[in-house]
């Protein structure tokens, strides 16, 4: 119990990322991928009614403990809502964060506090009113009635509503919309984009990068005394994949490896655990050119997702109980054997 589990989590999850991504990753970052003594394992993720998953069966997986049908997050195969990590984690007093470089309502993100289709956007909205969340950066500001121009509410903008259920409402770069009339705050909702962030190489001005966006949040993650479970989706792995945009995979794994680099050197390892896995593989990406000196091409087979095996990678405190091959929906048991707390599976 007490002292035996990390103190701290957070799942970096590379939305589309395959084990030649990672690679790449360190060709374009010129940075091996071995330091700070991970534990390298090897995960599935077909969905019940597919071998080639998709971001909401995996998310519900890696959140849930759930096998379940493409385009379900927070459900089941029966469309029952299940328990996510978040549900259990503020259960037991934990302070929740998550921030993603694509929209809230995206299935990674969503998968976390809603229980819903992944097309539902309005019924994941309804999830985001009452999200046991504590901070949440994420884009998808227009969603909520915000005019992209002025970026003022209109007249039925929901961000009011979200200012009602206690939030704390910042909108583009972190600038104040609004805060709750009482002293009841949540939490922090920050949209830092309109729609997905752009690609890292082709930022707008002002934009913040996502390591920008969790360096942030770790303002907040410093300084708070609860235990804390923080998601960061670099999400948008899986958008340059589907689109075969070679430059933005590039600037996107790149991305992904600023912030673990960062990770690693603010977490605390002997007592808090670091997990980074991908949901899926996008793109069937390879290398069939390359030298030592750095010159080399990608190629592409696929627009879209494929069965392949996921990288699942831990640090830190725990991280033991994470090698071997095994599928996604065993992430969040071995995370609450590790707290002892129960997840209910059925
Ligand atoms: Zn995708």
């Amino acid at each position: 119990m007490e002292g035996s589990g990390p103190e701290n989590i957070v799942i970096l999850i590379c939305d589309g990322m395959g084990f030649n991504h990672l690679y790449i990753s360190e060709l374009v970052t010129g940075e091996a991928m071995g330091s700070h003594s991970p534990v390298v394992s090897i995960g599935r993720n077909e969905a019940l009614d597919n071998l080639v998953t998709d971001s909401a069966a995996a998310a519900t997986a890696i959140f849930s403990g759930v096998k379940t049908i493409t385009g379900y997050l927070g459900v089941n195969a029966l469309g029952e809502e299940v328990n996510t990590l978040a549900d259990i984690l503020k259960e037991q007093g934990w302070w929740l964060g998550l921030i993603t470089n694509t929209r809230y309502y995206d299935a990674t993100p969503a998968a976390l506090y809603a229980h819903a289709q992944r097309r539902e956007t309005e019924v994941i909205t309804d999830f985001l009113m009452e999200s046991p969340l504590d901070l949440f950066y994420a884009g998808g500001l227009e969603q909520l009635g915000i005019n992209p121009f002025t970026q003022k509410p209109t007249p039925r903008s929901r961000i009011h509503e979200l200012i009602a259920s206690g939030y704390r409402v910042l909108g583009l770069n972190f600038k104040e919309i609004g805060s709750p009339e009482f002293e009841e705050l949540k939490g922090t909702v920050a949209f830092v984009t309109m729609g997905d962030k752009s690609f890292e190489n082709e930022l707008l001005p002002g934009e913040p990068t996502l390591l920008e966006m969790v360096d942030r949040a770790f303002e907040v993650f410093m300084t708070e005394e609860r235990s804390k479970f923080l998601v960061i989706e670099a999400g948008r792995i899986d958008d340059a994949s589907h689109v075969n945009d070679s430059e933005a995979v590039l600037a996107e794994v790149s991305a992904f490896r600023d912030v673990l680099s960062y990770l690693l050197t603010r977490l605390s390892l002997d007592r808090d655990l670091l997990i980074v896995l991908s949901d899926h593989e996008t793109g069937a990406v390879a290398v069939p050119y390359g030298k030592p000196d750095g010159d080399f091409s990608l190629s592409w087979s696929s627009n879209g997702h494929t069965a392949a095996y996921v990288p699942i990678i831990a640090y830190g405190k725990g991280s033991q109980a994470f090698s071997g091959f095994y599928h996604l929906e065993e992430i969040p048991r071995k995370i609450c054997a590790l707290l002892d707390v129960i997840i209910c599976v059925e």
